[in-house]
C-alpha cells in the first residue's frame, strides 16, 4: 500500500502539499523506461546532448524565481541564497555544455599497439539519492554530468523537498531530454534498498548523512556496485596569529552561517591561535550579531529556520551536551520549532559533540590553541575529511601543509566551496568519489581500454 508524503513549510509549520508514494509497479515502470531510454541515449552524439544542456541552462534562468521560491518554501532557505543557488546551477550546466566533449573524448596513449586509447562509455541507469540542503544544486551537480556522459538517472530526493524533485524532472523534460533520461521517484527507504540491489541499476550516488552512506554502501558493496558517497563534514577553519581579520572575517562568518549553517562543507570548528583569539572572538561575534534573521522570503534575510524541526532538536542536544562537558555559550542556543539562533560556543574540546560530530546548523564551535602546530593537529582530529581552510598571511608556510592535510580540499584564505571547474569530495567518513569537473563526469563511465594492432 502506498503512503502519503507531506511537505511542510518549516518557517510557519504549515503543510504545503501531499504526494502519493510510488507503488512497486510504478517504480518498475520507471526503471524499465530508464533502461530502454539508455539504449538510445547512449548513442546520441555528445554535441547533441550538450545542446539540450544549453536549453536546460536557459530554462533555469527563465524559471529562477519560481524555483527559488519553491526551495525557500520547502526548506526555509533565505530567498537571496535560493537565487544564488539557481545561478550556480546555470554556471554548472554551461560548464558541462562547453567542456563535456573534451572530457569524454578518447584518450590516446602510446604503447606497442598501432593504436591504443581509453574510451569513456556510459554505464546505464544510475540512482541518485539526494538531500534537501541545496535542493537544486545537489541534484544537478550529480545528474548533469552523469546524463551528459550518456547514462540515464533515477532520483530519490529528500522527502521534504518533493516539490523541487518534481520541478527538476519537469526541467529536464521541458529542455527536450528524451523521456526516461531523468525521472524522479517518490519512494521510501525500503524501495530504495531494493533498487540499489537491482541489477539494472549500475551505480549509485548519495549525498547525505554518514548513517545513510554506511547503509547504502553496504547494499551496493554486497551487489558489487560502484557508489559515489558525499557525506557529512566537520571542516576546520584555522585562524593563525597573522590572519588578516579585517579582510577575511566576513568570509569566516559566511563559511559557517551560509544556508543557515546547513552545509556539509561549512566551517564547523574554528581553531584559533591564542595570540589572535580575543580579537577574533570579538570581531566574529559582532559580525554574527549583525546577520539579519527573519522570514526566508524577505530579500535581506541572511539566517532563517532550519529545514525541519527535528534538525533543530538534534542541534540543541549537541550544544547542551557540550555545555555539560564544559563548553560556554557566548551568544545564541535558543530554539523555537525549526528555528535555531546563531550560536557561538567557546572552550570547545575533543570529546564534546560540537567538536566530534557534524553540527548541521548555525553553531560555531571555537577552540583555542597555543600555536600553529597545535592548530593543524587539532584540525585533523576528526573522523571526517571534507575540507580544511586556513587564514594566514604567510602563504609559503601554509603551502607546506598541503601534503599534511588528508581532506579532500585545502583552501587558504578562502572558505571551502564547490566550483564546477574543480573536483569535489571527501576522505574518511566524508565518503569517497568525486563530483564536478572532469573527475565528476568520469565517475559513472566504463574507462575502456582499446588496443588495436
Ligand atoms: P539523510 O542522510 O537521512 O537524508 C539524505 C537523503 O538520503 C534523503 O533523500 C533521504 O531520504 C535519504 N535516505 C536516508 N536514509 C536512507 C535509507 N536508509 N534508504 C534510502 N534513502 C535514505 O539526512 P537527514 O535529512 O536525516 O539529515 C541528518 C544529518 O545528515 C544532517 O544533520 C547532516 O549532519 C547530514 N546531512 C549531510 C548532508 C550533506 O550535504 N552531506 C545533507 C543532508 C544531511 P528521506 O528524506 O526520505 O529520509
Amino acid at each position: 500500500m502506498s503512503s502519503i508524503i507531506k511537505t511542510i513549510n518549516p518557517y510557519n509549520g504549515e503543510e504545503i502539499k501531499e504526494y502519493k508514494q510510488f507503488s512497486k509497479s510504478k517504480i518498475e515502470t520507471c526503471l524499465a523506461l530508464s533502461e530502454k531510454t539508455f539504449e538510445t541515449w547512449k548513442h546520441v552524439e555528445i554535441s547533441d546532448r550538450t545542446k539540450l544542456l544549453k536549453k536546460l541552462s536557459k530554462n533555469l534562468i527563465k524559471n529562477k524565481q519560481v524555483y527559488s521560491e519553491l526551495m525557500t518554501e520547502e526548506m526555509g532557505k533565505p530567498i537571496s541564497q535560493s537565487n544564488t543557488e539557481i545561478e550556480k546551477c546555470v554556471f554548472l550546466a554551461d560548464f558541462y555544455a562547453k567542456n563535456s566533449d573534451q572530457f569524454l573524448a578518447d584518450d590516446l596513449i602510446k604503447t606497442d599497439a598501432k593504436e591504443s586509447f581509453i574510451s569513456y562509455d556510459p554505464l546505464g541507469c544510475i540512482l541518485g539519492v539526494m538531500p534537501w540542503n541545496y535542493p537544486f544544486w545537489q541534484v544537478l551537480r550529480f545528474a548533469i554530468p552523469t546524463i551528459t556522459a550518456g547514462n540515464t538517472v533515477l532520483l530519490k530526493h529528500a522527502s521534504n523537498v518533493t516539490g523541487c524533485a518534481l520541478a527538476i524532472q519537469d526541467l529536464f523534460d521541458a529542455s527536450g531530454f528524451p523521456k526516461g533520461c531523468f525521472q524522479t521517484l517518490i519512494a521510501d527507504h525500503d524501495q530504495i534498498d531494493a533498487l540499489i540491489a537491482d541489477q539494472r541499476i549500475k551505480a549509485i550516488s548519495l549525498t547525505g548523512s554518514e548513517k545513510a552512506g554506511r547503509h547504502m554502501a553496504e547494499i551496493a558493496g554486497k551487489n558489487l556496485k560502484k557508489a559515489v558517497l558525499e557525506l557529512g563534514g566537520n571542516n576546520a577553519c584555522i585562524v593563525l596569529a597573522d590572519a588578516d581579520l579585517d579582510k577575511h572575517i566576513e568570509t569566516m562568518v559566511a563559511a559557517r552561517m551560509q544556508n543557515t549553517g546547513q552545509s556539509c562543507i561549512a566551517a564547523k570548528r574554528f581553531i584559533v591561535v591564542e595570540a589572535i583569539y580575543e580579537e577574533f572572538l570579538e570581531k566574529f561575534t559582532k559580525k554574527v550579531n549583525d546577520l539579519k534573521i527573519g522570514d526566508p522570503k524577505e530579500p535581506e534575510t541572511r539566517i532563517s529556520v532550519l529545514a525541519r524541526v527535528d534538525l533543530a532538536d538534534t542541534l540543541k542536544k549537541q550544544v547542551d551536551s557540550s555545555i555539560k562537558k564544559g563548553a560556554k555559550v557566548v551568544i545564541g542556543n535558543r530554539k523555537d520549532q525549526a528555528y535555531f539562533e546563531p550560536t557561538i560556543i567557546i572552550d570547545v574540546k575533543p570529546g564534546m559533540s560540537v567538536f566530534d560530530d557534524e553540527t548541521f546548523g548555525p553553531v560555531a564551535a571555537i577552540i583555542k590553541v597555543k600555536d600553529n602546530d597545535e592548530a593543524y593537529q587539532m584540525a585533523s582530529n576528526s573522523k571526517f575529511g571534507l575540507g580544511t581552510m586556513v587564514f594566514t598571511e604567510n602563504f609559503l608556510e601554509a603551502r607546506k601543509q598541503i601534503s599534511q592535510i588528508s581532506d579532500g580540499a585545502f583552501f587558504i584564505n578562502e572558505l571551502v566551496k564547490s566550483d564546477p571547474r574543480l573536483p569535489f569530495g571527501g576522505t574518511k567518513a566524508s565518503g569517497y568519489g568525486r563530483e564536478l569537473s572532469k573527475e565528476g563526469i568520469q565517475e559513472f563511465v566504463n574507462k575502456k581500454t582499446v588496443y588495436i594492432n
